[in-house]
């Protein structure tokens, strides 16, 4: 028994879910996106399960260092690419794949010399308006780095997909439209889909997939949760019932006394709060299970704890299991009653949650 939160990454999860996106990649190259610590899961502990995908991508330079000193043996896709000199050693340093996206980083190649061969993502921006070069500059700096020494050649050609998640918006049909047109009869790799390109536009689907979201068993889609998809949840968030007591109509719960008691009910307090990652702005009625029975969050979320409402006839007590989101309790649903996504729940886990490992 332990009266601190812990989380649960199941390898095996991930395993299944690389399954059910080589499936619906249909053939596509699987470039699994562990940016982030590998969305708050633990960016070493997750290395050991991705032996069936043909890559990785992180944000930034220093996590690819980390994929392969951690034994990755596959193409590591930098997707922010490198922004200083020192970054640009360091990828090759550590044989590290980047996106190009910005003059800037055409200036800084014009500078270093380049040791050995460097594997490059030439990104264009169809309309994310983040990070890319515009349709009219694709053609210079295509050619600037189809012909530029230490450059592997054919280069590869990807763009990022603003809205593939809005089932009913125009924008998809007309990013994926401008980089066909660009892209088509070129030699190199390209690459368009996120988790959501992946399920829901099958248009994007290229020489490689980037699906990130989907690797932890999580939909991309506010309408539907990863179990709705065949995907199993990677991370479970799990605490204890510290605090049993029965509470009558009138009395309120919490700071600011934001829930009042309207019939007699039993109250119990669980140990965790936005100091675990717990979101503040999960409201009264939010999910949570404790010994896998149905319950409900009454009151403010606090650093280290919340209130839960067990009904009248409760049997639970003090050292119970709780959990908060994961295996049985869809964090999409969690991520709803807090306004926010999934994705920011999963990355927002903080240090003193202790992360198990499991396989089940
Ligand atoms: C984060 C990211 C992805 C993965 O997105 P998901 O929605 O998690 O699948 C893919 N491509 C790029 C460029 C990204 O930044």
């Amino acid at each position: 028994m332990t009266s601190s939160a812990y989380a649960t990454v199941n390898l095996n999860a991930v395993r299944h879910n690389i399954q059910v996106i080589r499936k619906r990649a249909q053939g596509a190259r699987v470039m699994s996106v562990i940016k982030a610590n590998a969305y708050g899961h633990g960016l070493k502990r997750i290395i050991p399960a991705l032996t069936e995908v043909d890559g990785v991508a992180v944000a930034r330079v220093d996590e690819g260092v980390v994929c392969r000193l951690g034994g990755f043996i596959r193409p590591i896709t930098v997707l922010e690419g490198f922004i200083c000199k020192d970054e640009l050693l360091k990828v090759q340093k550590h044989d590290l794949n980047v996106v190009i996206h910005d003059w800037h980083q055409l200036e800084l190649l014009k500078q270093c010399q380049i040791e050995k061969p460097l594997s490059v993502w030439l990104k264009v921006d169809t309309g994310m308006n983040r990070l890319g070069f515009a349709p009219e500059e694709f053609a210079e700096v295509y050619n600037f780095l189809s012909h530029y020494p230490g450059i592997r050649q054919p280069i590869s050609l990807m763009t990022h997909l603003s809205s593939a998640d809005l089932l009913d918006r125009p924008e998809t049909h007309q990013q994926i439209a401008t980089f066909k047109k660009l892209t088509d009869g070129l030699p190199g790799d390209k690459s368009i889909a996120n988790s959501a390109g992946v399920i829901a536009w099958s248009e994007a689907l290229s020489d490689w997939i980037r699906p990130g979201i989907m690797l932890y068993g999580v939909s991309p889609f506010a309408h539907k949760t990863g179990e709705e998809l065949g995907l199993r949840p990677v991370m479970t968030l799990h605490s204890s019932l510290i605090s049993v007591k029965k509470i009558q109509p009138g009395q309120r719960v919490g700071y600011a006394g934001t829930w009042e008691c309207n019939e007699p009910t039993v109250l119990g307090i669980v140990a965790i709060g936005y100091g675990d990652g717990y979101s503040r702005y999960a409201v009264n009625g939010t999910p949570v299970l404790v010994n896998q029975i149905p319950a409900t969050l009454v009151g403010r979320v606090s650093m280290d704890m919340i209130g839960v409402n067990l009904g009248l006839h409760s049997t639970a007590r003090a050292g119970d299991p709780v959990t908060l989101w994961g295996e049985g309790l869809p964090v999409e649903n969690i991520a709803r009653y807090a306004n926010t996504i999934p994705y920011t729940l999963l990355c927002g886990v903080t240090q003193r949650v202790v992360i198990k490992t499991t396989q089940v």
